[in-house]
């Protein structure tokens, strides 16, 4: 560091006035074109935050140190202009262009390491010999600097003449979008988005408009862009939220339906502000819930790595609010970005469709592909800007199932808005919504389930939607079907051994078949794995698709993390089989019998039937395999008359003892009846149950 005057300067770089005084000198001897570059590091003053003083000092002295290389041995001039601001004048050279920007941007990557905020912005202007001076010169690059603040990379913004104009077109502006928000003359207008099918109203967008004191409407197109640049649009957006929840609270409390409404986004807003937590604490606040206020962030916003806007959508979605791409398709990343950002709606760019009435066989086929790319990634699609008949045929054509657009409605006051949604007819019922109302499939995906396969039950060819850790250390080399999966894992002894002989049952075809015969859309089964040494309670489920039939045998086959009330369910199960044999509920007037509970050596011991009419005991326990000598007491206790007759005077539970012959062994057990908790004069159930018992003399 250098004293110079009464400044500590962090820099080599001759300082403001010296550096515009320089730059001066050079406009006048130089016939040549100029250009001038300012740089800025976007926030900076974070990174002085998060490393320190010392360490920011540091950066500014590695870029002063750059540029002073840089202009060495030339006519350039570089300057230091305070803050994180540096600029540096030469002629107009593409090259030598790139090459100072390129540089500067590594350096303060370099330095900022995995902190992706804090990156180099460029801003510049090129002069011919005008009659201006470098302060002005300066002053549109900062001009310029002010266009690319918000946004990412390193891309420089050239300040011209046409846009200098607009800008002071747009600095007239600030003033008087200031004096509006004070005087709160925003207000959103809300565009339903509506079934393809059927022209129902599933949700609805809030769109802001500035209404003036005259009355006239002033689009976002217009004040939009300008306050983002200004930092001013999180204070307009945080009032609009405000408002969108307060009418939504309303609604619901008139009884409305309550489809969604979805919000706009900014990526500044992001920037500025925890927008999960903003959002967490409006729904709290107007008692809504998050399902009905989803967030629509644009495309552009989606950087690579964006820890920010990544976090803060896992924020959003942990908390229950869906959101949505704006957008989609009006960008290059387009279908690089969706592997890495968990949307919940796809809602795709209307120049998609206006590109698709023009040059419609190209335009057709990338919208197609879109489409199929949002079912095979399970993630719903809007499409926006529909204002003709033949667009909304083109787009029913490729399956699109949601609209948002003129041909439909147009934007229109919330009052407007509310009258329709008391209009039945009007308004889709949450079925024909489910796709967008619920949260979507990609999303049930990663928050619940561990692995998800669909499965061909006849050849057990399958193909694993989402796999785990353990997937792929199991499936090394593949599995050549299903069954050999499936085989995999008892093999290696990752299935506990008491839940083996359930999990063999199950995955095979002829059970499979069957239950899937007798009407079964939803398998069940509870297994516990290990996992990292402990067994893990997963529910593991087989789910029948509606195309399921003769000949379409695949079935989806997933695997969840059980939760706590599995684990103790199943712990009443372990004492349940450990205890009884088996337990059934009998009627005692109709007669009818439904097991409740068999044990997996009576499974596979006798033919029992899961319910049915309980005749003489028969399906409850074999005759046969009572013990000679205990025939006749078991018979005479075995007798539904009786338990009626006993359990109309009694709550007592009654039982008899007896030894069972098992494998050629003498088993003393217990059959006892007592009454249900469900048990009533007319409805007379009891449960029936068998036990293994001690020793009659050795009992009281
Ligand atoms: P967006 O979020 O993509 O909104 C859709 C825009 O398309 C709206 O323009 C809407 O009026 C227009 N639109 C809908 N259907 C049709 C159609 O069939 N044909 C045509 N030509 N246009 C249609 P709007 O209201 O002027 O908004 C423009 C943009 O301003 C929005 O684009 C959004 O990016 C931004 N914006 C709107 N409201 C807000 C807000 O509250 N906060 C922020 N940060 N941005 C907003
Ligand atoms: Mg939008
Ligand atoms: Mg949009």
């Amino acid at each position: 560091m250098t004293k110079k005057g009464n400044f500590i300067c962090i820099t080599k770089l001759p300082t403001r006035m010296e550096f515009l005084e320089k730059t001066d000198e050079l406009m006048k001897e130089s016939a040549l074109s100029l250009c001038m570059i300012s740089m800025d590091i976007r926030n900076f003053h974070f990174y002085n935050k998060w490393h320190g003083r010392a360490q920011g000092d540091a950066l500014l002295g590695a870029v002063s140190d750059y540029l002073n290389d840089f202009i060495k041995g030339t006519n350039m001039v570089a300057g230091y202009l305070g803050g994180d601001n540096f600029s540096i004048v030469m002629e107009q050279d593409k090259a030598m262009e790139d090459r100072v920007i390129k540089g500067l941007d590594e350096l303060v990557s370099r330095y900022a390491g995995d902190d992706k905020a804090i990156s180099a912005a460029f801003g510049g202007y090129k002069f011919n010999g005008e009659d201006i001076s470098a302060s002005d010169v300066y002053d549109y690059t900062v001009d310029a600097l002010g266009r690319v603040r918000n946004k990412m990379g390193a891309e420089i913004f050239w300040n011209v003449d046409a846009s200098i104009k607009s800008r002071e077109k747009e600095m007239r502006l600030i003033p008087n979008i200031l004096k509006a928000l004070v005087n709160k003359e925003f207000c959103f207008y809300v565009q339903p988005k509506c079934n393809i099918k059927n022209g129902k109203i599933i949700g609805g967008e809030a769109l802001v408009r500035w209404v003036k004191p005259d009355g006239s409407l002033v689009s976002p197109g217009i004040f939009v862009p300008v306050m983002e640049e200004h930092g001013l649009i999180t204070r307009l957006d945080c009032f609009i939220w405000e408002q969108v929840c307060l009418n939504m609270k309303n609604w619901i409390e008139e009884d409305l339906p309550v489809v969604p409404m979805s919000v706009n986004v900014s990526r500044i807003d992001i920037n500025q502000l925890d927008v999960a937590d903003e959002f967490i604490r409006l729904i709290r606040k107007y008692e809504i819930p998050a399902s009905c206020i989803e967030i629509e962030i644009t495309e552009s916003a989606y950087m690579d790595d964006d820890y920010l806007l990544l976090n803060t959508i896992d924020k959003l979605h942990r908390h229950g609010f869906k959101v949505l791409i704006d957008d989609f398709g009006s960008g290059y990343s387009s279908l690089n970005m969706l592997k890495d950002t968990q949307a919940d709606v796809l809602k795709l760019d209307m120049k998609l469709l206006s590109d698709a009435e023009s040059n419609e066989k190209k335009s057709t086929s990338i919208l197609e592909s879109i489409l199929e790319m949002s079912r095979q990634i399970r993630v719903p699609a809007i499409i926006e800007g529909l204002e003709t008949p033949k667009q909304l045929k083109i787009m029913s054509n490729l399956g699109c199932e949601f609209a948002q657009g003129f041909y439909f409605y147009k934007p229109m006051p919330a009052s407007e808005y509310e009258e329709l949604l008391r209009d039945p007819l009007k308004v889709g019922n949450s079925e024909e919504g489910r796709v967008v109302l619920q949260k979507s499939h990609l999303q049930q995906f990663s928050d619940y389930f561990i692995k998800a396969a669909n499965v061909d039950i006849i050849t057990g060819h399958y193909e694993f939607i989402k796999k785990d850790e353990m997937h792929n250390q199991v499936n090394q080399p593949e599995a050549a079907t299903i069954f050999e999966y499936i085989d995999r894992f008892a093999e290696l002894g990752l299935v506990h051994p008491d839940d083996l002989f359930d999990y063999r049952i199950l995955f095979n075809t002829n059970v499979l078949l069957s239950l899937i015969e007798k009407g079964h859309k939803n398998i069940l089964k509870h297994f516990r794995y290990k996992v990292d040494g402990a067994y893990k309670w997963a529910t593991f489920e087989i789910m029948v698709p509606p195309e399921y039939g003769d000949d379409n045998h695949i079935v989806l086959m997933t695997w969840k993390n059980a939760d706590y009330s599995v684990s103790l369910v199943h712990e009443y199960e372990k004492l349940v089989t450990e205890n009884f044999s088996k337990i059934a509920k009998v009627n005692l007037d109709t007669k009818k019998y439904e097991m409740l509970h068999v044990s997996k050596i009576e499974k596979v011991d006798s033919d029992f039937e899961e319910e049915g009419e309980f005749d003489d005991f028969a399906n409850f326990v074999t005759i046969e395999k009572v013990a000679p000598e205990d025939t006749e007491k078991f018979k005479e206790f075995a007798d539904i008359e009786k338990f009626k007759e006993h359990f109309r005077n009694s709550d007592e539970k009654i039982n008899v003892r007896y030894n069972r012959i098992m494998d050629g062994e003498k088993m003393p057990t217990v059959m006892e009846a007592t009454k249900s908790a469900s048990y009533t004069d007319t409805n007379p159930e009891i449960l029936l149950y068998v036990r293994r018992g001690r020793m009659e003399h050795k009992e009281d």
